[in-house]
């Protein structure tokens, strides 16, 4: 049987390595001819908006899923006429504009910030008016990374935008002063089956998450509770199918959603090792019709990105319970290039092992906090 995937990056890869147990096999389509899962399957390299190659590359597929949010919607409705595509493609239709994003979450009462449409330079005063200084203008579409943002906290970053304004649609939010950032893995099978993965606590430097610590420190139930209700509604309003990730901020003890992502999520790749079930198999098992797996953790997990470089991996694995995974992509600054796992027993273990980490670590990107694994060691 074999399942096809739109985009061929590192997800897309964690993905088939998930899969090949389950016997299945895998076919990615991705524009680059250096897409990482050509080391391990079935590669075609087109366009997204190719309807020859998407209609061949559709050919003999038991399912499309993808593992790149900005994939054409045309094209996953253009394949959905062939085959069956989950998520649908209205998930990814509302997930890849910020502004219809956020209007998801109002109408379903999901808190979020407050947010104004800015569609070109004369329309900034107006939404600075109703929004406040500081705020944050971003993109409405093909934002990731941090990529096309500019934080306001003054009258003259306000009009230096309005000179420089980009020819793009954009929204105003506020500038949201969190305790921490928080995401959820939700995942929800063909048969209306869902699980929950619990709460992931994330830290970002130049907008790029860094290091995920799972379970969240001082997770409440109350924190949990609100989290799987939030995706809960956005999978039920959507008929979803499969992996969701929902990115929150954590304010005076509540959540303010941030974004979504229909797809599985750099915030879970922790569950490989640190969940009886990964967010990988359970995407597989949720799109396949099959039993979800037990989202369990026994113990705690601290993902670490590996950005534009690697450490020497003998230092890594000299750590008990390290695990270190490199996407074979080429190595450039900013790129997310693999990650470690350090998995313990608590978060005392999960601290000291943290400690042992090569001096490759030890700068400041990688945002070893003190807090995070302190608070509760
Ligand atoms: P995003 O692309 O929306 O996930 O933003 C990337 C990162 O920028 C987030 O993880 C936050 O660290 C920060 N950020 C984005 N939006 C806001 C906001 N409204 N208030 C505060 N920080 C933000």
């Amino acid at each position: 049987m074999t399942i096809g995937i739109l985009g061929g990056g590192q997800l897309g890869y964690m993905l088939a390595l998930a899969g090949y147990p389950l016997g299945l096999h895998f076919r990615f389509l991705d524009p680059s001819p250096e897409a990482p899962v050509g080391r391990i399957a079935q590669r075609v390299t087109a366009e997204y908006t190719d309807h020859d190659a998407l209609e061949k590359f559709a050919n003999g597929l038991e399912l499309v899923t993808y593992e790149f949010e900005n994939v054409p919607v045309e094209a996953a409705r253009f394949l959905a006429k062939h085959v069956r595509v989950y998520p649908p493609p209205e998930a990814l239709e509302a997930a890849q504009d910020r502004l219809s994003e956020k209007n998801l979450f109002k109408k379903l009462g999901i808190a979020t910030t407050s947010f104004a449409e800015v569609g070109s330079a004369a329309e900034i005063d107006k939404a600075v008016r109703k929004i406040g200084l500081p705020a944050v203008l971003k993109t409405r579409r093909m934002g990731y990374d941090g990529k096309g943002q500019w934080i306001l906290r003054t009258a003259e970053a306000v009009e230096f935008v309005k000179r420089e304004f980009p020819a793009t649609p954009l929204l105003l939010e506020n500038l949201v002063a969190f305790e921490r950032e928080l995401s959820i893995l939700a995942v929800r099978s063909k048969a209306g089956e869902t699980a929950f993965y619990p709460l992931v606590e994330n830290h970002h430097r130049g907008g790029i998450l860094r290091l995920s610590i799972a379970p969240a420190p001082n997770l409440s139930a109350k924190l949990q509770q609100a989290a799987e209700l939030a995706a809960r509604r956005v999978m039920e309003e959507l008929n979803y199918v499969g992996v969701l990730a929902i990115e929150f901020f954590e304010c005076n003890g509540e959540l303010v959603a941030n974004e979504m992502a229909p797809r599985v999520h750099n915030s879970g790749h922790w569950s490989i090792e640190g969940a009886a079930t990964s967010q990988f198999e359970n995407h597989l098992r949720a799109v396949m019709g099959l039993p979800l797996g037990s989202t369990a953790t026994p113990g705690v997990s601290a993902m670490l990105n590996l950005i534009g470089e690697v450490p020497e991996a003998a230092e890594v694995l000299a750590i008990p319970d390290a695990h270190l995974h490199l996407y074979g992509k080429s190595l450039r600054p900013g790129r997310k290039v693999g990650h470690v796992t350090l998995r313990a027993a608590n978060l005392g273990e999960l601290k000291s092992r943290l400690e042992q980490l090569p001096g490759f670590f030890a700068r400041p990107e990688y945002c070893l906090p003190s807090r995070p694994v302190a608070s509760a060691g």
